[in-house]
């Protein structure tokens, strides 16, 4: 059975699964899985190492908070904060790796891309386009009338909820 590992975050969960090729390995080490999941999420390069040194560094430091008898909470503070660091690196990680790279400006190649919609009452619809903050290429606007984009939505549920109506659609992660 191949190893998963569920990684739960923002209320959300991910899962990764190591490379086939390790799979037939024993259970490896806290640090032997991370680099696992470094190879993972990253090339090999800068970031990998970078990877691979914060990982070893902060499970090296949290080892030694917890045999060390002398220890004060502000050594504490710092193990914290290395870890969040290390959970927080590998969030932004595994956020790419669900979602792919981010669009890019097909003019100037900015990530600065916004998505941009208008309400038509005439038609009774939406014209949705793409933006870029950096140099105002703007897509071709693309019309959804109002029937097709709430299809399948429970209309009466959302409006009489607080923070859901045609606005979701700007959040269309959110349940
Ligand atoms: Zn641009």
């Amino acid at each position: 059975m191949c190893p998963v590992v569920e990684i739960n975050l923002f209320r959300r969960t991910y899962t990764i699964r190591p490379p086939p090729s390790t799979t037939h390995l024993r259970p490896p080490t806290s640090k032997a899985w991370a680099n696992l999941f470094a190879d993972r999420l990253s090339e090999a390069g800068q970031l990998r190492s970078y990877l691979k040194a914060i990982v070893d560094k902060t499970w090296d430091l949290t080892i030694w908070l917890q045999h060390n008898s002398n220890a004060t909470p502000a050594d504490a503070d710092v193990v914290i904060e290395a870890t969040g660091q290390v959970i927080g690196t590998f969030a932004k990680l595994i956020r790419r790796h669900e979602h792919g790279e981010p669009d890019r400006c097909p003019r100037c190649e900015s990530y600065r891309m916004r998505q941009d919609i208008e309400t038509d009452e005439e038609q009774m619809g939406l014209w949705e386009s793409e933006i870029c903050a950096s140099c105002g290429w703007q897509s071709e606007p693309e019309f959804t009338s109002l029937h097709d984009h709430f299809e399948g939505t429970d209309v009466p549920g959302c409006l009489s909820s607080t923070g859901i109506g045609m606005s979701d659609r700007l959040h269309p992660r959110r349940s």
